[in-house]
């Protein structure tokens, strides 16, 4: 029996699906306008896993996780670049999806986008209209938060805490501070469709209640994201879902469970595009770092504690792999058993995802096999619980094959020559940018009494 954690109740509970045939699971997903840091990879890795382990217990998981390509941080960047606010999206989707492709996690069933559900939104702020949980004001309709009294159950806050931050700016047309918006007034050089409010764009969080409703039906079973949207998108979303299908006293009349990963963090702080505190998993990619080592990095910390982001972990989680990879590659002609599990390993996963245990029963394993070669069950069992997590993807020989470069050995050479000739003239800041150079191209130098080394990493 699968167990999670509820964040709207507060508990672990047995996971008991509404309909065993079909079970239906919503993350939200990214705002494609740039690239995506390694704190949104992380979302996109616990929730391939949470996926992949339904599918292991049930015949039909349906995923859905949408894309955000209508929004002001996207307006902005095409802005900037002169170009159509499709070509932004199109481009930062792609990329999303082959960079997460590197990581081991498979696409979604199914990635709505929010400007092709601009029609199913309209229709649901109607019936909020309709029922007196949202007014029209100045080209604006808005959710009106006192018309639902339940509101703030996922997150636990007081109203206080709800207006804090509208409090700064509030908006005059807003009969409440704590009223968010659901469409807004779009100018004529702004993206906007035509509403019965005038020529507009919807809001963020109508997407997801509008989307999810759309591929899913309500109630469906899991609705996932980061812990950062607990408050104020996934409250919103619950307050404009369960008034608009006429549930409001029932805020599991949405989704039953709501999962939340922790944050990705650097030195304590959340990893942020707005802090500045930043690594593209496209830039990792880039330089080198295996996809397949990131997400074993990933998964080294439980899903819902922070995991803080060091070179350190990645590194670690190599060497894990190349260990592991060594295992698989003595093994190629295993009679290896489908469907072997050990006791531990699953009961880890069971338990709320505890990817911490089941890495250190896959290491356990590791052990026994490199005692026993020929114990098939232990064997298998290692197979089936790495392929379980999304891991041993990669070809073996390929994992374990002596790295190579494309540059040119005479060019590395002069650039440790050059390096050198900065560090006599005591230009340390010439001299480490060279080396940081090399590093980017995966080329990493070691310094000795004897001079200066390289290699791939
Ligand atoms: P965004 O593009 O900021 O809306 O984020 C896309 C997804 O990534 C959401 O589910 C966020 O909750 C999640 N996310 C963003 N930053 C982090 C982080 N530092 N750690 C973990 N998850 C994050
Ligand atoms: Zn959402």
């Amino acid at each position: 029996m699968l167990k999670l954690y509820n964040s709207l109740t507060r508990t672990k509970e047995d996971f008991v699906p509404i309909d065993p045939d079909n079970v239906r699971l919503y993350a939200c997903g990214p705002t494609v306008y740039d690239y995506a840091h390694i704190g949104n990879a992380r979302m996109a890795v616990v929730f391939d896993l949470l996926r992949t382990v339904l599918s292991g217990l049930y015949p039909n998981v349906t995923y859905v996780s949408n894309i955000t390509d209508i929004d002001d941080k996207i307006m902005k960047a095409a802005a900037e670049q002169g170009v159509p606010i499709k070509e932004i999206t199109e481009k930062y989707t792609q990329i999303y999806n082959e960079d997460l492709d590197a990581l081991g996690v498979e696409e979604p069933d199914i990635q709505p986008k929010a400007t092709e559900h601009v029609d199913d939104m309209i229709a649901y702020i109607e019936a909020l209209i309709a029922d007196n949980y949202a007014y029209e004001a100045e080209g604006h309709v808005l959710f009106h938060v006192p018309a639902f009294p339940k509101y703030g159950g996922l997150s636990g806050r007081s109203r206080d805490d709800q207006i804090a931050g509208a409090r700064v700016e509030v908006a005059p047309f807003k009969k409440d501070p704590a009223d968010f918006v659901l469409w807004k007034p779009s100018s004529d050089d702004q993206p906007g469709w035509d509403s019965p409010w005038g020529r507009g764009r919807p809001g963020w969080h109508i997407e997801c209640s509008a989307m999810s409703a759309q591929h899913l039906g309500l109630p469906f079973d899991i609705h996932g994201g980061g812990a950062d949207l607990k408050f104020p998108h996934h409250e919103n979303e619950i307050a404009q879902s369960v008034c608009a299908h006429g549930h409001p006293d029932d805020l599991s009349s949405f989704a039953k469970f709501w999962v939340h990963n922790g944050f990705l963090t650097v030195e304590g702080e959340k990893m942020s595009k707005s802090l500045g505190n930043f690594t593209l998993t496209h830039d990792l990619l880039e330089q080198g770092v295996e996809g397949e080592a990131i997400r074993l990095a990933m998964l080294s910390a439980h899903y819902r504690q922070p995991l803080d982001w060091t070179k350190d972990k990645v590194e670690q989680s190599k060497k894990t792999l190349d260990r592991f990879y060594g295992i698989l590659i003595s093994q190629l002609d295993a009679n290896v058993q489908p469907g072997v599990f050990s006791d531990d390993f699953l009961n880890a996963i069971y338990d709320d995802l505890n990817t911490p245990k089941a890495i250190a029963e896959l290491h356990a394993l590791a052990k026994d096999i490199e005692k026993d070669p020929d114990d098939i069950e232990g064997l298998s069992a290692f197979v089936n619980g790495g392929l379980l997590l999304g891991l041993f993807y990669n070809d073996p020989e390929e994992w374990l094959a002596p790295k190579e470069t494309t540059l040119d050995e005479a060019y590395i050479l002069e650039q440790i020559a050059a390096r050198q000739s900065a560090k006599d003239k005591k230009d340390f800041t010439l001299s480490d940018k060279i080396r940081d150079d090399l590093a980017a191209q995966g080329i990493v130098l070691k310094d000795s009494p004897d001079g200066t080394s390289w290699s791939v990493e």
